[in-house]
């Protein structure tokens, strides 16, 4: 996965991943194949132990989906990539690749309701315990969650559905002083609006299915690798001692600062197979060739419907990062100088019973549970995506009962402000 030449953002997107050679075919191909031939028994075995790079199942890795993750791997500005079946598997396989049963991880309490789920429930059946701390926290507070078993510290780029930004300065400090790895989910912002890399964050994971899709057709997600942890500082001993599993191998020795996204997908993958598709992989690369255009477009769609609804008598309240109102604006500002995506969040006068009946009168936008695709949409996080949690955790997690989420689409932006007033003046 050499370095090529330094390209933007926009033209990464379009460009990045796929280099097809002459008389090959310009556009990315699906490779539907779960197999590949070979011509004698020593190559296949050499796949085998590691000894040398090439694909053998799908399972494992693949050509489309390859291409797929070196785009997103440069895109982010890691070392390596590698794609899974939905976000969800991209964060618990992250967090698995470091933790075992007996250890501990740090996580902000603004996180998305379905990883919420996977960190206090499943993974404490797995025997790893997790501490959720208020991302807005003071550093002393923050430090003091930690453990002698604390192996790593998450959170989110732009908190779902709070869009609190994560301070990523005292987050990678935190981590550096207590030699952890800070791993960030960045799928709200997305590699083109932010690259957490650059600010100090090791492992970046994405659902896929939000905006690098962009289109609401597949499920899918992304772990990057920054390289730029040191695995051998005696709290990883899975990174330095031999691997059974792969002959003795020890993934630091062997494969440097790739060692965490090799380890990845030749233990995890191999082992719980929650690998992504060739044909998903194709659309997601599709998505991507208009990530750039799209992430522009919703960040000025959902600005400017912020700012309409902040001015709107029968709205309660309004959140958006790039709001001068809203408590990250420095934040949204210094990490998100290029918009802060497409989400924004707003209360209507009358509460849950208003809520309701404003979802009814919408034409263009519609009710759906997913954000990040082109049309615009709106969801009732208390009654959908945040319901498993409890009151407390609602709130701590930034879901009040009268908080509506828009995921803000590409359309006409006249339209879209015309449908939120049309639905807001047939309120009652
Ligand atoms: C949707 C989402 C996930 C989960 O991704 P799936 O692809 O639905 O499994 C994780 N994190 C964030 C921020 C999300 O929006």
């Amino acid at each position: 996965m050499g370095k090529t030449l330094e390209f933007n953002k926009g033209t990464i997107c379009v460009q990045g991943g796929y280099k097809p050679k002459s008389g090959e075919p310009r556009i990315l191909p699906i490779y539907q194949s779960t197999t590949y031939k070979y011509d004698d028994p020593d190559e296949v075995a050499d796949l085998f132990d590691l000894k040398s790079e090439g694909h053998m199942y799908s399972r494992i890795s693949n050509p489309t989906i390859q291409a797929f993750e070196e785009k997103v791997r440069e895109l982010e500005g890691g070392i390596g990539a590698v794609a899974v079946s939905a976000g969800q598997a991209a964060t618990a396989l992250a967090i698995l690749n470091i933790c075992k049963n007996g250890e501990h991880i740090i996580a902000a309490s603004t996180l998305y309701g379905g990883t919420f789920s996977l960190l206090s429930t499943t993974l404490k059946k797995f025997g790893i315990d997790v501490t959720f701390v208020h991302p807005d926290s003071k550093e002393e507070e923050i430090l003091n969650c930690f453990k002698e078993s604390t192996k790593a510290i998450f959170g989110e780029t732009i908190g779902n559905p709070g869009l609190n930004i994560l301070d990523f300065e005292k987050f990678s400090k935190i981590a550096k002083k207590k030699s952890v790895p800070f791993i960030v989910d960045n799928t709200i912002a997305t590699p083109y609006l932010c690259n957490p890399l650059c600010y100090g964050a090791n492992i970046v994971i994405h659902s896929t299915t939000k905006y690098i899709d962009g289109h609401a057709t597949s499920i899918g997600g992304i772990i990057v690798d920054g390289g730029n942890f040191n695995w051998e500082n005696g709290k990883y001993p899975e990174f330095t001692n031999p691997d059974p599993s792969y002959h003795g191998i020890q993934y630091v020795k062997t494969f440097k600062n790739a060692a965490y996204i090799v380890k990845a997908r030749v233990q995890l993958l191999r082992d719980l197979g929650a690998c992504s598709s060739p044909f998903n992989a194709f659309l997601f690369n599709l998505g991507l060739e208009t990530l750039h255009l799209r992430m522009d477009r919703h960040s000025y769609n959902a600005l400017k419907l912020a700012e309409f609804l902040e001015g709107h008598e029968k709205v309660n309240w309004v959140s958006y990062p790039l709001l001068k109102s809203h408590k990250s604006y420095n934040l949204a500002n210094k990490y998100l100088p290029k918009g802060a995506s497409g989400i924004l969040t707003f209360g209507i006068k009358g509460g849950v019973e208003a809520g309701k009946q404003f979802i009814r009168n919408l034409k263009l936008a519609a009710l759906v549970v997913h954000l990040g695709d082109a049309r615009t949409s709106v969801l009732h996080p208390a009654s959908t995506t945040h319901r498993q949690l409890n009151s407390e955790e609602q709130l701590a997690s930034g879901v009040t009962k009268d908080l509506i989420r828009v995921s803000v689409g590409i359309e006409d932006i006249k339209d879209i402000i015309n449908d939120f007033k049309q639905a807001l003046e047939k309120l009652d």
